[in-house]
């Protein structure tokens, strides 16, 4: 296996380049020499410590001289090089299947840039490439083919952020590494490209900012008109009777706004701390869909609505959270309402679906939703009108609210519209 071999070689050149120094020097000389000077050192001190030891002294060197060795005769001791010392010595063999388990895309590149191996996820995801064919006859991204080119001459790692747009928009963090393997010239000759996938992350990422930049903006519009009636009625219209009687009703209407869009934010911080748990109660939905009914009573007189339930004889349960449930319901009966309210009906239908399942749908017959906004209509402050929406009293949130009570509660939203005929939000338990 390339490491194991790697170290082995390491080892071995290691323990080579010693013993030659060592044989260098001449070692039999070296013991020679100072066995003899130790003994020529105490006879100096014992009898005349300066002619006597300077004689001993001469007589050690030319001791050590005439009995060691002569380096010229010591060979260093041979590096043992493997006769399938090439790139072959990597048995690939041995470890495709451990590259095959890896979720990274992974090229094993010779020295010239072919490739050796390509593992299952590399296959899968850019296709399949002839075993020995050029790294550049699949890879045709220059930047990619600047940092193989780059590694396979310096020897250096390299990495790039490398995106492709079809078939799907796809970002990878490309790393090519020498990865050693070496060749009887001494040259490193295996070298790893590898693709990791991160288009998942960056797209989280930016989801994270393009939400905080949306909710500080919704707060941000609200906050604004109220200081500017604030200002007013501190200035120009200190002690105005008939413009406090104007003015506080719109700057209770902002500051309602923004309390529903923070219990709206709270709402979906709390569903994502508990999205991984899922619910264990029991619930049973016809009487949950007639509470929802009964409390959005007054704002379907308003715009008058009338909401009509059909539910079945028999009782229908799921596992569920009641408050969750009702959040869910809520919103689609009063999205009903609000953006249907002129087919004046909004028909609630539950349905029992053996052994276990049930199925509710809110179908109103109001303008529809054209098909280009309904895959979007569950991201965060989509709204198909933002004007509609706010006259609305709407916050954008309301169907993310419910995508993310359904994923936890293991259900599915299946939206239906035609527009000039109404839509149909079906909740699939
Ligand atoms: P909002 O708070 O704006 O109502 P939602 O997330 O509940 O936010 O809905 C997102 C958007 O989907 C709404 O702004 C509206 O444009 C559209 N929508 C939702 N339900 C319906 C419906 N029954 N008929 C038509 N459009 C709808």
């Amino acid at each position: 296996m390339t490491v194991a071999r790697l170290a082995e070689r390491i080892l071995e050149d290691g323990l080579n380049a010693g013993r030659g120094l060592w044989s260098r020097i001449g070692r039999a000389r070296l013991m020679l020499g100072a066995v003899t000077l130790i003994a020529g050192g105490a006879l100096a001190l014992a009898v005349d410590p300066v002619a006597v030891g300077f004689g001993w002294l001469v007589l050690a060197g030319a001791a050590l001289y005439a009995a060691g060795d002569d380096p010229r005769d010591i060979k260093p001791a041979p590096v043992a090089l493997p006769a399938e010392d090439s790139r072959n010595d990597v048995d690939l063999d041995a470890i495709t299947p451990f590259l095959d388990e890896i979720d990274l895309g992974i090229y094993v590149l010779s020295a010239n840039g072919s490739v050796l191996f390509q593992n299952r996820s590399a296959g899968t995801t850019f296709g399949a490439v002839p075993q020995g064919a050029h790294i550049s006859a699949r890879m045709r991204a220059p930047g990619v083919l600047d940092i193989v080119r780059d590694t396979l001459t310096s020897g250096r790692s390299n990495q790039i952020e490398y995106s492709e747009r079809l078939p799907s928009e796809r970002v990878y963090l490309v790393r090519s590494v020498p990865v050693g393997g070496v060749t009887r010239a001494g040259e490193a000759a295996l070298y790893l490209l590898m693709f990791r996938d991160i288009s998942e992350a960056r797209r989280i990422d930016r989801m994270r900012s393009d939400f905080v930049a949306n909710a500080s903006h919704e707060l941000r519009t609200p906050l604004a008109s109220l200081r500017g009636y604030i200002e007013t009625l501190q200035g120009p219209a200190k002690g105005d009777a008939k413009a406090q009687e104007r003015f506080l009703p719109i700057m209770l209407d902002q500051a309602t706004r923004m309390s529903r869009l923070v219990d709206d934010l709270l709402s979906l911080s709390r569903l994502e701390v508990r999205a991984h748990l899922p619910p264990d109660k029991v619930v049973e939905l016809g009487p949950l869909l007639e509470h929802v009914r009964d409390a959005l009573l007054p704002l379907a007189r308003d715009l008058e609505v009338e909401v009509v339930l059909d539910l079945p004889d028999e009782p229908v349960s799921v596992n569920g959270d009641h408050d969750e449930l009702v959040e869910v319901f809520e919103n689609l009966v009063e999205n009903g309402c609000k953006y249907g309210a002129e087919g004046g009906r909004v028909d609630v239908v539950l349905r029992a679906i053996k052994p276990r399942g049930a199925e509710v749908s809110v179908i109103d017959h109001g303008p529809g939703i054209p098909a280009e906004h309904v895959p979007r209509l569950t991201e965060r402050f989509y709204r198909v009108s933002v004007a509609d929406s706010r006259s609305k009293k709407g916050t954008g949130l309301g169907l993310a609210i419910v995508k993310h009570i359904l994923t936890r509660h293991r259900a599915r939203l299946v939206v239906r519209s035609e527009v000039g005929k109404g839509t149909e939000f079906t909740v699939r338990f």
